[in-house]
């Protein structure tokens, strides 16, 4: 395809998808790059230094390609989310983003969701695990090691929702209340009303990615997180749906709780993966206080968002925290963190949590060893007291970094190491 504003790099290749649905990565693959807005601008090219000198490291070379959305695509196209920044990621499989802002309330909708669903990368993926050094609230953070599937596509990423006062709320009223029989809750002046869609394809399709990977990865549990005792017919039919696909599809190498308890006296086979549920809320607790027990969560939208960032804050926070959008033969890796506009172009916020999702890309393309080398690298500079603002507040006698200065730091542990 040719471009209007982006420049595509002459020397890279494409990455392709082989006829076994495998990803094809040639030594020199072109990667679009969107920096976002806020700190994106910060957080961006730290983070393509450091993935670049780790594939240096490795004999290989990133050719980047700088894409746009938010507030450099209204610079340049004049839109939030140009077809070609969407075209470009579709095109070249796999791409990294930093944080773009949301207005809250009113305004645009979300691009991070336009993008998930006009890619359908429908597998939000956050893995949370304890790097060495890295300052934590709670006693034992080495126990935190969960990785979170969350749907990416449906419940409130669906976005159906209308406005209080508008006709079409009150068309959705009248309808709820008239034909759907329900006129205890809606009746007291202005309402929102909003949509909570869970399809058994979007279900099904997340939890076998979720099993998939603790399968591949060696991984004990698949914990299905659903507050299915009061949404009974979308939190607790994803849960029923998510034991169809366990029950289902994987024979001896998948097995429920209950089978485990009821057959084997709670003794798991080899190899095999335990399936089981909680309800969301008490799941907020167990993630604190019996931490070592958990593994791979698989659940909707919103409580992914929530359990992610709870995750998240036993390991250093949102600094830290990194995640991957997966389609099919597509990922687009971005951190969790938003644009946190306060600290925008101030050269200060941790930029580990983009570096950490550019590792999440590098594993995807099957470059294990670049993969690692970021990981002890950045383990390598936070362990010898080189930090940003947010560890170095909870830390004693560690040195404050900039941003690009803790960039560079990562980069020399990777010249170091490798
Ligand atoms: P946020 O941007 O994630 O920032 C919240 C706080 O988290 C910051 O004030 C800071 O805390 C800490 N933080 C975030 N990133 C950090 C980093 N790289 N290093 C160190 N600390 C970091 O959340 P928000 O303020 O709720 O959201 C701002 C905008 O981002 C909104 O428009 C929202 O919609 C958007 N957003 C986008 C995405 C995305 O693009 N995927 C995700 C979430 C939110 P302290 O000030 O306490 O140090």
């Amino acid at each position: 395809m040719t471009y209007d504003q982006v420049t595509v790099p002459e020397d890279g290749e494409k990455i392709s998808l082989a006829d076994d649905g495998s990803l094809e990565v040639p030594d020199s693959p072109i990667i679009p790059i969107i920096y976002g807005d806020g700190v994106g601008s910060d957080v961006g090219p730290a983070a393509q230094q450091v993935l670049e000198a780790a594939a240096e490291a490795t004999g290989r070379e990133i050719n980047w390609m700088r894409v746009y959305a938010g507030e450099s695509a209204r610079e340049k196209y004049d839109e939030n989310l140009p077809d070609e920044t969407v075209e470009a990621i579709k095109e070249h499989r796999v791409a990294i983003k930093g944080p773009l802002t949301t207005p809250v309330g009113a305004g645009f909708r979300s691009l991070n969701v336009g993008l998930r669903k006009l890619l359908d990368l429908y597998a939000n993926v956050r893995p949370t695990y304890h790097l060495d050094g890295v300052p934590s609230p709670v006693k034992s953070p080495e126990q935190m090691d969960m990785v979170t599937f969350r749907e990416n596509t449906e419940d409130v990423y669906s976005g159906i929702e209308w406005e209080a006062g508008t006709d079409e709320v009150e068309k959705v009223r009248e309808f709820v209340e008239d034909e759907m029989d329900q006129t205890n809750i809606i009746h007291n002046g202005p309402v929102g009303i909003g949509i909570k869609p869970i399809t058994e394809f979007g279900t099904k399709r997340l939890v076998r990615r979720a099993i998939d990977y603790a399968l591949e990865h060696g991984r004990d549990s698949v914990t299905l997180i659903h507050k299915g005792n009061i949404m009974k017919y979308t939190e607790g039919q994803f849960r029923d749906w998510g034991y169809e696909v366990a029950k289902e599809e994987y024979g001896d190498e998948v097995i429920t709780e209950d089978t485990l308890w009821e057959e084997r006296d709670g003794e798991a086979p080899d190899g095999a993966v335990v399936v089981n549920d909680r309800i969301a809320d008490n799941m907020l607790q167990q993630i604190l206080t019996r931490t070592d027990e958990y593994d791979v969560l698989a659940t909707m939208n919103l409580n992914g968002d929530y359990i992610s960032d709870a995750c998240g804050a036993q390991i250093g926070g949102l600094g830290i925290a990194p995640g991957a959008n997966f389609g099919d033969g597509r990922l687009l890796a971005e951190p969790v963190h938003g644009s946190a506009p306060k600290y925008e172009g101030q050269d200060k916020v941790n930029p580990t949590a983009m570096i950490l999702s550019g590792r999440m890309m590098l594993e995807y393309l099957g470059w294990d060893d670049a993969a690692d080398l970021v990981r002890n690298a950045i383990e390598e500079t936070i362990s010898s007291g080189k930090v940003t603002y947010d560890l170095e507040r909870q830390l004693e006698d560690a040195e404050k970094l900039a941003t690009s200065e803790y960039a560079d730091e990562v980069v020399n542990n990777i010249e170091k190491l490798s």
